[in-house]
């Protein structure tokens, strides 16, 4: 560790009150936990040094043989250590290193057309006998001799597939038979007896040959006679196999018996796909394994591929500058602030912009002009995985310079990142809030993007704010802070207008560079004729997308219970049909589907929490969130066995549910925790959609968030207020900065586009102010909630938690430490600090577990905590960003 980075520890250990060796974890490079390997390697070529044991000249000679230094677990210890006193060899401590790899992801592409699907498939899977002699038996309507038939099949007259597939009712076995028919040119009627004569009648009027057996036992003599006078013909026909199974299902019994469903269902849905398809999404749509996808590429109807995996993933689509735009007025006058501050720490920079006002591109030039003076840069990002974009574009902008830094990362890859970073051949970390303990030389810029994001803080210890760390850390390196937002903190907004940080600007949205435009406006002409694109200006700004707030009560009233309002129904209607897409978002905050009983009201709680428990739609399941315990649904309610027991509350799950039903022309695909809990599936499915082999994404915050997807022209937000009423002074907050996001991700390309926001309480001013995109207005009024309620930026708050077993003991605890706080403030005279609660959680039980917290409001919390000595299994969080 450096000077700064040990320093940026301790002051992480004393404003969060953690202890350092948990804090210096994080600046341990990749593996660090393992067992170091300590090498011995010779520091002498002579070859008999003076006064050597025979023992020590062996050892000695051996090493100087080797090409690499020998690990010490293969030598003998006593005599290195004799070896080394002398100063004839080393001993020395390495960690060694893990094997890299490239990232790359693999795709597969279709090669043949439905109707090749059959015969492909009849190729693939395992060999069936049974399929065979089903292919076979298909070629004629006829019933074939068996000896044939299972010759063909199987190369071998055995019988057992038969056998197999007449207990399906597949095929029938037909005995050996003698066939009797009339002679056609027989002329001796005359001379035949009355039997005879009747049997032939018989014979002629069936029209076609009889059964010998069916014949009545009667006639044998009569028979024979008209044998032996040549009036008839005997058949002799073999044992035969007859086809019972209709023609239509005949595929489908085929592939079934080869094993091949797992082939058609990948082959079925390479078809709806266009172009290559990342295999991540054939798995995750699929039971297909890796074999599925091998046995169809050896027989040629898929090609598989490999692609790098951070390929831009709007190739073809958008375009990436790669060379610096000439920047607008608004972001030349922004940057000349910025510039002359670059050699130094100094207050902040703070750049309000809506999502698409140009604030990454400040940044990158910034970046740019930090690297010329030979300084690296850590670009630090609310979520790595939502980052896609960002990251492609710092890299289009700067090859070959930038370390992705994130869990996901294998620990070769992350071991190789660490290393490129420390010895300066990466000078630009992009990364979540870890990425501040990267060891990058000569730190001269730290970006934080969208710094108001709750994700950078973190919930273990040391629970840091990335931000506050960034700044401390860029203070120690004396390099300075770029902070930047759509929807800033509240805090941080109060600090810029009070001058603790230097706000700038970017009011208007960029559409795009008038080049790129075009490119895009030829494209989507292909859909919409009536596009425009201004001319003659190299960038043009356009307007946010207009805001429609729905009152759901008068859907209500109206008689509309469906999850989508009549406008917003007309407008996926619309869109789909235009072949254009949609976003549709759901607040995750304080959305659930939970069962609850329509008669007594009984709701289903988890056993072990006191939360409600969660309806999963593919196992049927009840799913505690907060401790994972999983159970039935009940089919009638345990209180009063009503049956109308019944799904309450929004789903992704339900909302996709209900999007099929009211529109078939829709292929939704659900992007939330549940569907991308996969490493990599939330690239994966963001790629399906960005390639428009899905029209409707529903989702979660995750859809909300770094994306710009031009092709989507309606943003719907199920319902505005669910998290507007949950415990916790930030709700509001919260609820206005989703909306903000969502809403920015509509019209961004010539299409145009618009926003619908459904809610119960459309005069909610943190919604009234984000249909109106106005931050300001939102600020005013939350600033001055928080003036009343004491909440930051006013005051500080500390919350300390408690998770205890015990009903009443977990309540004792929590009193008595509450108690303690006071007495201490008291005595030593704190002046305006309040100690608040113990109150329960949002959540009280979790497991066995009973949660209970204490608030500490004081100018500088950490400061009256930091003498107190915590009991066990209490936890403290310095400026909590959630109290649920
Ligand atoms: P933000 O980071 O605020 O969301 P971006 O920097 O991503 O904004 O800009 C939005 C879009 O406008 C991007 O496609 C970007 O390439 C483009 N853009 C930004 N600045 C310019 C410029 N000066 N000239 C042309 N295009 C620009
Ligand atoms: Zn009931
Ligand atoms: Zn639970």
């Amino acid at each position: 560790m450096n000077e700064s980075q040990l320093a940026l520890a301790q002051w992480l250990a004393a404003e969060y009150l953690a202890p350092l060796p948990t804090v210096l974890r994080h600046f341990l490079p990749p593996g660090a936990n393992r067992q170091p390997l300590t090498v011995v390697e010779p520091l002498t070529t002579d070859p008999a040094p003076a006064g050597l044991s025979p023992t020590e000249m062996a050892l000695l000679r051996y090493l100087q043989m080797q090409k690499k230094p020998v690990p010490l677990e293969d030598l003998d210890a006593r005599t290195v250590k004799s070896l080394a006193e002398k100063n004839l060899v080393q001993r020395r401590a390495t960690l060694s290193k893990p094997r890299v790899g490239p990232r790359i992801e693999r795709t597969v592409e279709l090669l043949i057309s439905p109707d090749e699907f059959e015969d492909a498939l009849f190729r693939v899977g395992q060999n069936s006998k049974q399929a065979d002699i089903l292919r076979f038996l298909w070629q004629t309507d006829d019933p074939l001799p068996r000896e044939s038939v299972a010759l063909a099949a199987a190369g071998a007259a055995s019988d057992s597939p038969l056998g197999g597939l007449e207990k399906r009712g597949w095929i029938e076995r037909l005995p050996a038979q003698t066939l009797v028919l009339p002679a056609p040119n027989f002329s001796g009627t005359e001379n035949l007896s009355a039997a005879e004569k009747t049997l032939l009648a018989t014979l002629q009027s069936a029209g076609q040959p009889v059964d010998e057996a069916s014949l009545p036992p009667d006639s044998k003599s009569a028979l024979k006679s008209l044998r032996e006078q040549q009036a008839v013909v005997l058949l002799k026909e073999p044992p035969r196999v007859a086809l019972r199974l209709p023609p239509a299902d005949m595929p489908a019994a085929i592939i079934a018996l080869r094993g091949a469903e797992k082939h058609a269902r990948v082959l079925e849905l390479l078809a709806q796909e266009e172009g290559s398809v990342w295999l991540g999404w054939i798995f995750a749509q699929t039971d297909a394994t890796q074999k599925t996808l091998s046995d169809l590429a050896a027989i040629g109807a898929v090609a598989l591929d490999e692609a790098r995996r951070w390929r831009d993933p709007l190739a073809g689509k958008a375009f990436t500058l790669a060379q610096p735009p000439i920047l607008t007025t608004e972001q030349r006058d922004v940057l000349a602030k910025i510039v002359p501050a670059l050699d130094h720490f100094g207050k902040p920079f703070l750049i309000h912009g809506v999502t698409g006002a140009g604030k990454t591109e400040i940044y990158l030039q910034a970046i740019a002009r930090v690297l010329r003076r030979g300084k690296g840069v850590i670009f630090l990002v609310p979520e790595i995985m939502l980052a896609t974009q960002i990251i492609e574009r710092v890299r289009a902008r700067f090859p070959d310079r930038v370390a992705v830094w994130h869990s996901a990362l294998s620990p070769g890859e992350r071991f190789d990142t660490w290393e490129r970073v420390r010895d300066g051949k990466l000078s630009i970390v992009v990364g979540a809030r870890s990425a501040l303990f990267a060891p990058i030389q000569q730190l001269g810029l730290i970006i934080v993007d969208e710094e108001h994001e709750p994700a950078y803080k973190q919930d273990r210890a040391p629970t840091f704010h990335a931000r506050e760390a960034a700044i401390e850390l860029a203070r120690l390196n004396d390099a300075p802070v770029i902070l930047g937002s759509a929807t800033p903190d509240v805090v941080s907004f109060r600090k810029a207008e009070r001058g603790e940080y230097r706000l700038l600007s970017l009011p208007n949205r960029i559409l795009a560079h008038a080049e790129h435009l075009a490119v895009q406006a030829a494209l989507l002409k292909k859909k919409r004729a009536n596009i425009t694109v201004p001319r003659g200006k190299s960038v043009v700004t356009l307007p946010l997308p207009p805001v429609e707030v729905v009152d759901l009560r008068e859907e209500l009233k109206a008689g509309n219970r469906s999850i989508f309002s009549r406008a917003l129904s007309t407008a996926i209607a619309e869109t789909l049909n235009r072949d254009e897409q949609i976003i549709l978002f759901l607040n995750r905050r304080g959305t659930a589907t939970f069962v609850m009983c329509r008669d007594c009201g009984y709701v289903a709680n988890c056993p072990r929490c006191d939360s409600t428990l969660t309806f999963h739609q593919p196992s049927g399941q009840l799913v505690c969130h907060h401790c994972g315990y999983r159970g039935e649904s009940p089919s009638v309610c345990p209180e009063c066995g009503s049956e109308r027991i019944r799904y309450f509350g929004l789903g992704t799950e339900r909302v996709e549910a209900a999007l099929k039903r009211q529109f078939p022309q829709a292929r939704p695909i659900r992007l939330d925790r549940d569907t991308t809990r996969k490493p990599g599936s939330h690239y994966t499915f963001l790629q399906h959609f960005i390639a428009g082999r899905a029209n409707v994404m529903i989702g979660t915050q995750m859809v909300a968030k770094g994306l710009d997807l031009p092709l989507v022209t309606l943003v719907g937000v199920i319902s505005a207020d669910t998290g507007l009423y949950l415990p916790d002074f930030r709700a509001a907050e919260r609820t206005f900065q989703v909306l903000m996001q969502v809403a920015g991700r509509a019209g961004r390309s010539p299409l145009g586009g618009k926003v619908i926001v459904q809610t119960y309480t459309p005069d909610q001013p943190a919604i009234i102010a984000a249909a109106a995109h106005d931050y300001h207005t939102f600020y005013r009024d939350e600033l001055a909630f928080r003036y009343e309620q004491g909440y930051p930026p006013f005051k500080r708050l500390a919350r300390l938690t408690f998770a205890g077993y015990g009903r009443e003991q977990s309540q004792a605890e929590a009193e008595t430490l509450a108690n303690e706080l006071r007495l201490w403030v008291d005595r030593e005279g704190f002046p305006a600090v309040e100690i608040i609660g113990p109150a329960p959680t949002y959540v009280q039980r979790v497991g066995n577990r009973f949660r209970w917290q204490i608030l500490v409001r004081a100018p500088n919390p950490a400061e009256i905590l930091r003498p107190v000595p915590l009991p066990l299994n209490w936890r403290v969080d310095i400026d909590p960003v959630s109290l649920l």
